[in-house]
């Protein structure tokens, strides 16, 4: 009896002192070697993807393989430590189970993400801060809990709209003179064409409706979870030469020139140099996208903006938007002129031009609506 109660003792001793020594490893291992780990995952289901995110702690190069019987994408991470040494995060969303972590070897950690049968993923990574982010796409439509809308029901092909005022909170977006910031105008241009949408029958939700924080990645998922039929992404340009001025409208593919890189860059609040990442797996994501929707649903916007802001005309084109990656409807992304420029500063100070601009958009949107619902 003595004896029994020494032993328990001393094995709750060595599992104590064997629990320090795993605790001191994997804090020893995070500062001294700088290795990374998780910090968090977390994800948005839609009927037609799923997106998981897996945070890190820092950027560290990663390997991703999807693999059958049972079908499961394997992540692997290299120079992460996990802590606790295994973490499961249920999702069962039909898609994906659940996301598994686990220690691979000493130097990788693996995220294994459970799945069921899937048409495609994507994958690519973003910065500040450093995360994976992972579109899933089904084999077969899951049943959505949300569903179609009463009138996608009734036959119309456009009737949810999601508009999405760019930045926000901490991130101000551009800023022109007098202070005035890019994402308090693209609130209010925003909140205008909503009014104006609902008045014509459409569902119009806003990726944000304060100065809020919302990360890319997240205002894509919310368009997804909405079952939105379009999504436009509404912003203010910004140039070194004051005088370059005018509209232009994006839709996502490879950069066109050398301008709307840097813009890119600057949207996806990212290194020039981190745009190659993405540009890379875009082949990929393109295959996944409503490519010839968007150019479509761009073309008809950048017309009615220029024709009823009278600015100058710079064209419809492409660059590799983060907000714009991974949307299930056509997507664009608008730049209403320019916030470097003093004389279009000046128009955006007034609420005239702005509700101008509002108007434009959602004469865009209907539109394209209508040119669908002929055909
Ligand atoms: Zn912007």
């Amino acid at each position: 009896m003595r004896v029994g109660r020494y032993t328990g003792l001393v094995s709750l001793l060595v599992l104590w002192a064997g629990g320090l020594r795993a605790e001191d490893g994997w804090r020893e291992k995070v500062r001294r070697y700088r290795y990374c780990y998780i910090d968090s995952v977390y994800w948005w289901s839609s009927d037609r993807s799923t997106r998981v995110v897996v945070r890190l702690k820092d950027r560290r190069p990663y390997t991703a393989h999807l693999f059958q019987n049972p079908s499961r994408l394997c992540i692997d991470i290299e120079r992460a430590v996990l802590h606790p040494p295994k973490q499961t995060w249920e999702i069962g969303d039909g898609l994906v189970r659940r996301v598994r972590a686990a220690q691979f070897s000493p130097e990788k950690a693996r995220v294994v993400l459970d799945l069921a049968e899937v048409r495609g993923y994507n994958i690519f990574r973003l910065s500040n801060p450093d995360r994976i982010v992972v579109d899933l796409f089904p084999k077969l439509p899951k049943p959505s809990p949300e569903g179609p809308s009463l009138v996608q029901q009734l036959g119309a092909k456009v009737k949810r709209i999601v508009l999405d005022p760019g930045h926000g909170g901490k991130d101000p977006g551009a800023i022109g003179l007098w202070g005035i910031s890019e994402k308090d105008l693209v609130l209010d241009i925003c909140r205008r064409a909503q009014k104006l949408l609902q008045r014509w029958g459409y569902e119009v939700f806003l990726t944000r409706t304060q100065d809020v924080f919302v990360p890319l990645e997240a205002r894509t998922a919310f368009a997804n979870q909405k079952h939105a039929d379009l999504f436009v992404s509404v912003h203010l340009n910004f140039s070194r030469n004051r005088r370059t001025s005018g509209i232009e409208t994006y839709y996502l593919s490879f950069a066109s020139d050398r301008e709307a890189q840097e813009l890119a860059a600057f949207e996806n609040a990212m290194a020039s140099n981190l745009i190659g990442d993405i540009e890379e797996v875009l082949k990929g994501i393109l295959k996944n996208t409503k490519i010839k929707e968007s150019k479509v649903l761009a073309s008809v916007v950048q017309e009615r903006l220029v024709a009823k802001c009278r600015r100058k005309n710079r064209g419809v084109r492409t660059a590799p938007f983060v907000v714009l990656i991974g949307a299930n409807m056509p997507a664009v992304l608008v730049e209403a002129s320019f916030l470097s420029n003093p004389q279009e500063a000046r128009l955006l100070k007034e609420a005239w031009f702005r509700r101008r601009v509002a108007e434009a958009l959602a004469d865009g949107v209907e539109r394209y609506a209508n040119r669908l619902a002929v055909r």
